[in-house]
């Protein structure tokens, strides 16, 4: 296929640009930082770039807008996801929202480094929506230059396609483009501003509406265009829920509650903490959208954020993570009231999260654990146990779950409490006191024997855990290296990470040295366990 071909299958994409088709656009054209009234985007286009160079992009994702290889492969690929030329069909826009940052409202906040390209229809008639993050300024940069680097593009590239694989609901990347431009950052706000690569990633999603598109105009008291966008989402995301009026307005608030706290769950799960749980970094879909700071718990703490600029008030710490989703929600039905003017609707969706989340936590702990079903009576506290023991002996959590599912509980009886304990310890970032090891032991003991009572045979109690505990994840520090080798010039690693986190839970016998512990290295250096939101 010659290249004039390649350039024709990117421009016979099918775009239905439904979001700008349907809702009020800003009359004016210049993208000088302002307040837009009255219009839910903003048309402008991505800025030229000098030199664009094709870091990696998703085969997974591109088959997803049946994008086959080649085309991904040409100049002319990189050219239209680097920002430098329209295919045919696209629509340039920045989209308003506005958000509860760090729990205070922010007012108007918008895609500030966000170009969407429009709304393609893949040939089994899904709806994707196209963005180029870091594409330039918009009338929503504020102070900002509407840009992004390297680092933290590898970092949104690699976990959202790393997040799909695990199985969790995720805003997905196409692709990941240097600039050939220099772009200043003073990452730790401490006064050193550096130099560094800039970067573009085309992100995908079948909507980038969070909660934030919805409180603006709520805030704004413009019911109009408050009732338009719930309407235009509902017909879109939501058609099972039938055409908008009050009752469709109060089950879908409720489909909202129920899919944040599956979302939460499934981060819980696995480990992942979001960083910055700002109402305008939560997707109205349930997923997880905008990977900034984000981090992978290592050693086990509920306490722990990766975000520096959270230090402080460690807000959106793991273990908070629960409780800040339910507040979120709570600015939203805040903000969608006006359009049902009854509380109790919005009060059972609030209470709908809080069961369903409890619920969901207890069936995902039993899950890890290998249980047939969680037993209030028993496994309170047996799981409160291990998660204060995991803590206590600062426990690596993802080797810790893998480790778990390999004991056997039929010949466990046969070993002493040493040897029993010893595949355990290697997932542990201290020497362990004596009487940590003691309840340690015992702790195993009364799992042992909570397992036998479920007579669930030993490879399918393990194969039943390995299929929720992954073994492979993002560590902090390998997306750091991988962030190193590429501002060198060499991105194999991106490439075999991608590969590699395309299957998480499988054993990958020759990429064993991806699923160790956090090296000591890593353990305070910037980037690996410290990120602050500059990016
Ligand atoms: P975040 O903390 O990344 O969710 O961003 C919060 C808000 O700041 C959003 O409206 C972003 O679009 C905006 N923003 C973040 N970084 C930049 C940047 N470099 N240029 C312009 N806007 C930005
Ligand atoms: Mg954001």
């Amino acid at each position: 296929m010659n290249a004039e071909e390649k350039i024709a299958l990117l421009d016979t994409l099918h775009f239905d640009n439904r979001f700008v088709r349907e809702l009020p656009a800003d009359p004016e054209s210049d993208k000088h930082p302002r307040q837009v009234l009255g219009a839910c985007y903003s048309r402008v286009q991505p800025a030229h770039v000098a030199r664009p160079q094709c870091v990696a992009y998703s085969k997974d994702m591109a088959a997803r807008l049946d994008l086959p290889p080649y085309v991904c492969e040409s100049d002319y690929f990189t050219r239209i996801f680097s920002g430098n030329r329209l295919a045919a069909g696209m629509e340039p826009y920045a989209t308003c929202y506005g958000g509860h940052q760090f729990g205070q409202w922010a007012g108007q906040l918008g895609d500030g480094r966000v170009i969407n390209l429009g709304e393609v229809i893949n040939r089994k008639g899904e709806r994707w929506t196209l963005q180029l993050k870091g594409a330039g300024p918009t009338p929503y940069s504020r102070r900002a230059d509407g840009l992004a680097v390297l680092r933290s593009s590898v970092r949104e590239f690699l976990c959202s396609e790393a997040m799909h694989h695990l199985g969790i609901p995720t805003t997905r990347a196409l692709s990941l483009i240097l600039t050939g431009e220099k772009v200043l950052r003073d990452m730790f706000y401490d006064g050193n501003p550096q130099n560094e690569p800039g970067a573009i990633v085309c992100r995908v999603s079948p909507s980038f509406t969070r909660f934030g598109s919805f409180e603006i105009f709520s805030a704004r008291g413009d019911l109009d265009l408050l009732r338009k966008l719930v309407d235009y989402t509902i017909r879109t995301d939501f058609p099972h829920l039938g055409e908008p009026s009050p009752e469709v307005y109060s089950a879908w608030f409720h489909e909202v509650c129920l899919s944040t706290a599956a979302l939460v769950v499934h981060w819980q799960r696995v480990g992942f903490v979001h960083g910055v749980m700002n109402t305008d970094n939560m997707s109205i879909l349930g997923l997880t959208i905008d990977y900034g700071p984000y981090g992978w718990l290592e050693n086990y703490d509920p306490a722990w954020t990766p975000n520096t600029t959270d230090a402080a008030g460690r807000r959106y710490r793991f273990g908070n993570q629960p409780q800040i989703a339910f507040w979120n929600l709570a600015q939203l039905a805040n903000a969608i009231y006006p359009l049902l003017e009854q509380v109790e609707p919005l009060q059972q969706g609030l209470a709908l999260y809080r069961d369903s989340f409890a619920l969901g936590w207890q069936a995902m702990m039993a899950d890890k654990l290998g249980l047939a079903r969680f037993n209030p009576a028993t496994d309170d506290d047996l799981v409160s146990e291990l998660l204060t023991l995991l803590h206590l002996a600062e426990m690596d959590m993802i080797l810790f779950y893998r480790k778990l599912a390999q004991i056997d509980a039929a010949s466990a009886n046969k070993l002493n409490d040493e040897a029993l304990l010893a595949p355990l310890l290697e997932a542990c970032y201290t020497e362990l006191r004596e009487n940590l090891k003691i309840r340690l032991v015992k702790w195993l003991k009364s799992y042992l024997e909570r397992i036998r009572q479920d007579e669930t045979p030993a490879e399918v109690r393990r194969d039943k855990m390995n299929a929720v505990n992954p073994k492979y994840v993002l560590r902090n520090y390998l997306a750091q290296l991988a962030t190193d080798q590429a501002e060198q010039g060499d991105f194999s690693m991106i490439e075999n990470l991608l590969e590699l986190l395309r299957r998480p839970y499988d054993e990958q016998p020759e990429q064993e040295k991806f699923a160790v512990k956090r090296p000591d290295w890593a353990r305070h250096r910037p980037g690996c366990s410290m990120l602050s939101c500059s990016s």
